[in-house]
């Protein structure tokens, strides 16, 4: 299998060297030049199988170059009973109401980011020794809460990765700054940055797009490399979890083979339900995939007019990991839709970044119709979610599990459609725990609470026990201490890579 860049001036890279290079060089993002189709028999055959075993044969469909025993050997890494807490790794729950989620966040970090990013560091480290590359990786992530977890713990003590997080002082919560700055592991440095989200990004963006700090890197045998939710290595372990439900359904006896199944999914970047869509290409069963947004809507409109228009301000919500403007992804899905068309794509996101808007008229807009609905919702109905489940099922959704909940009730009024249904659920409802009791028991119950108290309140209300990995960080040392301005990063990242300064010093 070879991979081609959506915009067109790359292509015949292997697996292991689009994993390893992140974004294409022409500024594109790497899709796989033919999606692999399935027959039905096979996909009833995967219910037989556990999720390690699932996830080998569809991982063997893209990554030709690895052998089968690498895979394997990635895919255990990855998913064990140290890493996740649940057997199935990405169990589906029928609730009593008859709706089915698929959990994504038994992972270390407890959120799905944990199903990628437990699994890339394994591909890539096992990428390096294919193409042959002597020395390091730099993987230079910013990150607003989820990802920069994710990273660390899928990256600590991965042989030649040395990892560099930087996240905004002030923008993430008290778990998520909690969760990085205790983070153990000798190849991993985290850094906060005084700013917001954007002004780290921007940071890193700048890094990567310098050549004269590429070229001095190297001459350290040193390579810059992004975890970003760009890199393919990222996208295709997703893949995996849309054919493990369905599996699990066939198994429970919940569907007939062949039968279509609905997913709702709460989304920011497009990674995620990008997945579901490569899934259906490859022939799964899949009907509707519905895209839930919060307040920051431009995905919503996207699907209703044809039009991206990222010109609008942006809102804090408590679904933070999708307040996002640009979803990146959503570049493959027209790379697909336009049947390959790169020079179009490339018109579009040119005119993206000149003018921040961009309008792909008629005939894609259908296509992309037929598969995609979207919707969005605001705190309000967001909380108002939560608590109503927890009324009627006693089932705990966190604040993004929410919205994609929500905005499937308003399809399936919409349209009525009654297919069985899976909501992908993508956090665990302590990793959002203020939000959470809010909506449950008021926003009087947080008052004068620290975390730790706030997650033992949810514990006890819910009669769940408080993930490890969360419970863990209640008096964990705080081992990176460094806080620099957003100019600074470069001198950071210089003085990390040449090892002048050791985790919790000041530069
Ligand atoms: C990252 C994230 C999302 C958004 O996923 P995308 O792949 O960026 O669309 C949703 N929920 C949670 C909890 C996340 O961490």
């Amino acid at each position: 299998m070879r991979y081609i860049s959506t915009r067109g001036e790359n292509s015949g890279f292997s697996g292991a060297e689009a994993i390893e290079a992140g974004l294409a060089p022409d500024g594109g993002l790497f899709v796989p030049e033919a999606v692999p189709r399935l027959e039905l028999a096979a996909i009833a055959e995967l219910a037989g199988l556990d999720y390690q075993e699932r996830a080998g044969w569809i991982l063997g469909l893209f990554l030709d170059d690895y052998s089968s025993a690498e895979l394997a050997a990635a895919v255990s890494a990855a998913y064990n009973d140290a890493t996740f807490d649940d057997e199935a790794v990405a169990p589906v729950r029928r609730l009593a109401n008859g709706v089915n989620v698929l959990e994504l966040w038994h992972g270390p970090t407890s959120a799905f980011k944990d199903m990628a990013l437990q699994l890339l560091p394994q591909l890539l480290s096992r990428a390096l020794a294919k193409t042959g590359g002597a020395g390091e990786v730099a993987v230079l992530v910013a990150t607003s809460g989820d990802t920069g977890k994710a990273a660390l713990e899928g990256f600590k003590d991965v042989d030649r990765i040395r990892v560099v997080v930087f996240f905004p002082e002030q923008g993430v919560s008290e778990i998520q700054r909690l969760q990085m700055v205790t983070q153990e592991g000798g190849n991993v440095s985290v850094v906060a940055v005084r700013g917001n989200f954007d002004d780290a990004q921007a940071g890193v963006k700048a890094i990567f797009g310098d050549k004269a700090f590429a070229a001095g890197l190297a001459g350290r045998g040193l390579k810059l490399s992004s975890a970003n939710s760009i890199n393919w290595g990222r996208l295709l372990p997703q893949i995996v979890y849309y054919f493990s439900a369905y599996a699990d359904l066939l198994k429970a006896g919940g569907i007939r083979c062949g039968e279509a199944v609905n997913f709702a999914v709460p989304t920011g970047n497009f990674g995620n339900i990008l997945a579901g869509y490569y899934a259906k290409l490859m022939g799964l069963p899949v009907g509707r995939l519905v895209c839930a947004a919060n307040a920051n809507n431009v995905l919503a409109d996207f699907f209703r007019t044809g039009v991206y228009d990222r010109r609008r301000a942006f809102h804090k919500t408590l679904s933070p990991s999708m307040d996002i403007l640009v979803s990146s992804n959503l570049e493959r899905l027209l790379y697909h839709v336009t049947g390959g068309d790169a020079a179009v794509v490339r018109d579009w996101m040119d005119r993206l970044s000149a003018e921040g808007v961009y309008d792909i008229g008629g005939a894609p807009l259908r296509l992309i119709q037929e598969t995609f609905w979207s919707g969005w919702a605001d705190d309000r109905d967001t909380a108002a979610t939560i608590s109503q489940i927890y009324n009627e099922t006693k089932y705990l959704l966190d604040p993004h599990t929410a919205v994609a909940w929500r905005v499937y009730e308003d399809y399936r009024r919409v349209s009525g459609d009654g297919a069985p249904v899976v909501i992908v659920s993508t956090a665990s409802p302590f990793k959002f725990n203020r939000g959470v009791l809010a909506a449950i028991a008021g926003p009087q119950a947080l008052q004068g609470k620290g975390e730790f108290e706030i997650l033992r309140d949810l514990s006890r209300t819910a009669g769940w026990p408080v993930p490890p990995g969360l419970a863990r960080l209640d008096g964990k040392p705080v081992v990176h201490k460094t806080v620099c301005g957003k100019h600074e990063m470069y001198d950071i990242v210089n003085c990390i890579l040449n090892n002048e300064y050791k985790v919790g010093e000041k530069p």
